[in-house]
């Protein structure tokens, strides 16, 4: 199988600190992977690497077989690449609509600057995913007025509004209340069942197993363990980056 994301080798360093460390990630088509790993392991700078929101130091990186190494953002997320941010990122003084609409606008052109017409088509998709998120009733609410757990959802929607067809989801759980983490692990597992991979950075070990199909582990920048849930947290290497320190 060819992998739809591939990865080889990423280094990112920043001054004297390797924050990735040689790392080797694939994801295939249709697949839902976890990204583990202790606090600063590099998880995020790896979804940055990956997103070509950050450049890398060496290394490769593939998307659906085209090298997306020294491409920008906007051009990966054209491709079908589409990400979302620890620190959530939407506009909070628009609407919820706004936003979704934003969005499609930065993937088509590369800047938010110009808000031009909204077209027919792009307006039934807003409103359709706000339905599958449970936004709709929200759609005319600033941003800046949501929830934490509907901030995150917003910010799904909108990774979601350019039809991607992988999709890298960093943290989607934190500051999430725990009914509503069960709605987005419904709604990611729907979404992956339309054929959507999904590589998800979590700090939630549990949401993780029951979701993923494969677990990467990373550990002070490098790959630590890969498998399946059950074999990763059965790892004794990987029980000793998360609790050794605490002598757990
Ligand atoms: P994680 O997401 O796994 O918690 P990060 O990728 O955020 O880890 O961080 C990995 C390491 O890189 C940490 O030591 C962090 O302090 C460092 N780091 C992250 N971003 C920067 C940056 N912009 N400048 C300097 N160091 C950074
Ligand atoms: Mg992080």
């Amino acid at each position: 199988m060819t992998a739809l994301l591939d990865a080889r080798g990423v280094v990112k360093r920043f001054g004297g600190l390797t924050a990735v460390d040689g790392v080797n990630i694939s994801v295939g088509a249709g697949e839902l992977v976890g990204l583990i790993g202790p606090n600063g392991s590099g998880k995020t700078t790896l979804f940055d690497c990956l997103s070509r929101v950050s450049a890398i130091d060496s290394g490769s990186i593939s998307f659906d077989g085209v090298d997306i190494t020294r491409r920008r953002p906007h051009q990966v997320a054209r491709l079908g690449l589409a990400r979302t941010f620890q620190l959530i990122r939407v506009y909070r003084e628009l609407t919820v609509s706004e936003n979704m609409e934003l969005s499609i606008q930065w993937r088509r052109i590369g800047t938010t600057r110009l808000f031009g017409r909204t077209d027919a088509a792009t307006r039934r998709r807003v409103e359709s995913l706000l339905e599958f998120l449970m936004l709709s009733r929200l759609r005319h609410e600033r941003a800046g007025a949501l929830s934490g757990g509907q901030r995150r959802l917003l910010e799904i929607g909108m990774a979601l509004m350019s039809e991607p067809r992988l999709l890298l989801l960093d943290e989607a759980t934190s500051g999430v209340n725990p009914t509503l983490v069960s709605e987005i692990a419904d709604r990611l597992q729907e979404v992956n069942s339309n054929g959507v991979a999904i590589l998800l950075v979590e700090h939630n070990v549990g949401f993780v197993a029951e979701l993923c199909h494969r677990v990467v582990v990373l550990d002070r920048g490098a790959k630590l363990a890969e498998g399946t849930p059950s074999q990763v947290m059965a790892d004794p290497a990987v029980i000793e980056a998360y609790f050794g320190a605490e002598g757990e």
